[in-house]
């Protein structure tokens, strides 16, 4: 689904370059649910921002579902962004004066798409994270939970491979927080989607099959990864 092979990153900074991420090579299967944790400045969002197309490295090599992405031009890694890979924030980023079935169907906008296949398959999508009878709210008539299963369904409603989620639950209850978790094992489950999950939560982290830690730009644990290792895989 994924391979990063020797990806670096820095940002120029007041001081010189800072290097992000450092040499990180990792390989994410089809349907794998993985945490990724490490410290405030450890270079997560950075791994996430270039995984995602979102950015890209100055070192190193990115391949997302099988493709090369080094010498896409811009427009052609948004598509591909948009074919195959979902985001959810911390901070859901959904729009105050859309419903939220209307948020949802935005990504679709740049399928052309009739307006009401659009909606249809919005309706679904909120079916799916159990907000149906949602549809027509507003943001703020939502709870911190809704609004990111809101988000959730926003991220899957092009169908993506891969579901990229920083801090999801990083600012929701301890309940809610279970809930999206659930949620997202349930996704895992029946749509077959990989999802990378960043989290400071251990209990979170800990209901994920795999687990890696980064330090400093790299990382320093990863628990399927050392299986690999050991069974000679790739
Ligand atoms: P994390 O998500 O693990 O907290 P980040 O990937 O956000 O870490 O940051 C990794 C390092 O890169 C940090 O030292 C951070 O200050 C720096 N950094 C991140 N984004 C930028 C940016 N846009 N410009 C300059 N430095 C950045
Ligand atoms: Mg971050």
């Amino acid at each position: 689904m994924l391979q990063l092979r020797n990806v670096s990153k820095g940002y120029a900074g007041k001081f010189g370059m800072l290097t992000a991420l450092s040499d990180v090579s990792l390989s994410l299967s089809r349907g794998e649910l993985c945490a990724l944790t490490g410290p405030s400045g450890s270079g997560k969002t950075t791994l996430m921002n270039l995984i995602g197309l979102l950015d890209r490295p100055d070192r190193g090599e990115i391949r997302l579902a099988g493709m090369p992405t080094a010498d896409l031009a811009d427009d052609a890694a948004a598509r591909l962004r948009n074919r195959l890979v979902g985001f959810v924030f911390q901070s859901f980023h959904l729009l105050p004066r859309l419903t939220a079935l209307d948020n949802v169907a935005l990504p679709l906008l740049y399928r052309g798409l009739a307006t009401s296949r659009r909606r249809a398959l919005a309706a679904a999508a909120l079916q799916r994270v159990q907000l149906g009878d949602r549809a027509g709210h507003r943001p703020e008539e939502l709870s911190g939970g809704q609004r990111q299963r809101v988000a959730i369904a926003r991220a899957l409603v092009t169908e993506p491979k891969l579901l990229l989620a920083d801090e999801p639950t990083g600012n929701l209850d301890s309940r809610s927080a279970d809930a999206i978790l659930r949620l997202f094992l349930e996704l895992n489950a029946a749509l077959e989607v990989t999802i990378l999950i960043v989290t400071h939560d251990p209990t979170i982290a800990a209901r994920c099959p795999r687990r890696i830690v980064m330090r400093d730009g790299r990382i320093c644990d990863d628990n399927r990864g050392a299986l690999r290792a050991v069974e000679g895989e790739p």
